[in-house]
């Protein structure tokens, strides 16, 4: 008898004891085969407390960088490793020193979407949903390098008050997202509440009535009384939302900005790499070390706040 995709992932996945782990802007096609759904933190805290020996992600070269930093024992592999990160490529490790040796005192924060070479040049790192709690447990009156997403850093700014130096990056997909177009969106829909993500322009974050990373996304709409949002990220999340909460409707605000590189991945692909154990995904040990200790205080910190 013939097996199908799913069926032949599920088989091999049996035998290699491995685990899927996708992001939330992945296909339809790729979410409904995965095991474990969610943002960067969940995906990295997922990486760090699974018992398998092989972690699929689906995702892009950051995250699946991140989830072997993490488990250097374990074998990560990414289906496609050509899948960046549009944001993450608009800084480099040298040009990260450069900023440092003008700012010799600066705590440096990194988003988690960066390289692991960049990670190595920092202090800390955050992703969108713990961003705000890892820079307020900075100490007050020191100095924040922010990089490399500005959008993230304005907001981060405008939530805690902390004034930072920002790295001039961004990720063009949600800098795709115009006020112009949340504005369409809301005359079709009048009764729909809007929802975006920090990585917006301030234009877009203003006519938010939420503004919070997808994990946040999600828990906001599934908690809130209204049947009608807008949805200001990548739109596959959109996807995650109407199989998680029937009976809503979930409106992309603009739905054709994609994420090239997250819509890379596919079923296929996925089958491939478990068939043939490829593409494993390794970082420089002494790199790996050095970001290691940046993403150990990012979940130090917040697992701190979670039991507060
Ligand atoms: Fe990078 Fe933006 Fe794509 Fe996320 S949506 S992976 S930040 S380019």
């Amino acid at each position: 008898m013939r097996l199908s995709v799913t069926e032949k992932i599920q088989k091999l996945k049996r035998e290699r004891n491995a685990v899927i782990l996708a992001h939330n802007y992945q296909s339809a096609q790729v979410q409904d085969i995965a095991d474990f759904l969610g943002d960067s933190l969940e995906l990295a805290q997922k990486a760090c407390g699974t018992h398998a020996d092989v972690i699929v992600f689906c995702g892009v070269l950051f995250m699946a960088e991140t989830a072997w930093m993490l488990n250097p024992q374990k074998t990560v592999l990414m289906p496609d490793s050509e899948a960046g990160c549009g944001l993450a490529e608009m800084i480099s490790a040298v040009k990260l020193r450069k900023l440092k040796a003008d700012h010799p005192d600066a705590v440096v924060v990194c988003y988690i979407n960066s390289s692991a070479g960049v990670k190595a040049e920092c202090d800390l790192c955050c992703t969108s949903s713990s961003a705000l709690t890892v820079v307020e447990s900075i100490e007050n009156g020191r100095e924040i390098i922010f990089v490399p997403d500005k959008s993230l850093g304005r907001w981060i700014e405008e939530k805690t008050g902390r004034k930072m130096i920002l790295w001039d990056g961004y990720c063009p997909p949600h800098h795709r997202m115009l006020a112009e177009s949340i504005e369409r969106r809301k005359k079709e829909h009048p009764g729909a509440l809007v929802v975006v993500h920090p990585e917006c322009t301030g234009d877009v974050r203003r006519m938010a009535d939420r503004v919070a990373g997808t994990g946040g996304i999600l828990r906001f709409c599934r908690e809130n009384p209204a049947k009608e949002f807008i949805i200001g990220t990548e739109p596959g999340m959109a996807y995650r939302l109407e199989k998680e909460i029937p009976g809503k409707k979930f409106i992309p605000a603009v739905p054709g900005v994609i994420c090239r590189n997250m819509k890379k991945t596919n079923p296929e692909k996925v089958l491939w790499s478990l068939e043939d154990m490829k593409q494993k995904i390794t970082v420089e040990p002494d790199i790996a070390r050095r970001a290691r200790k940046c993403i150990d205080r990012m979940l130090d910190v917040t697992a701190k706040a979670q039991t507060e």
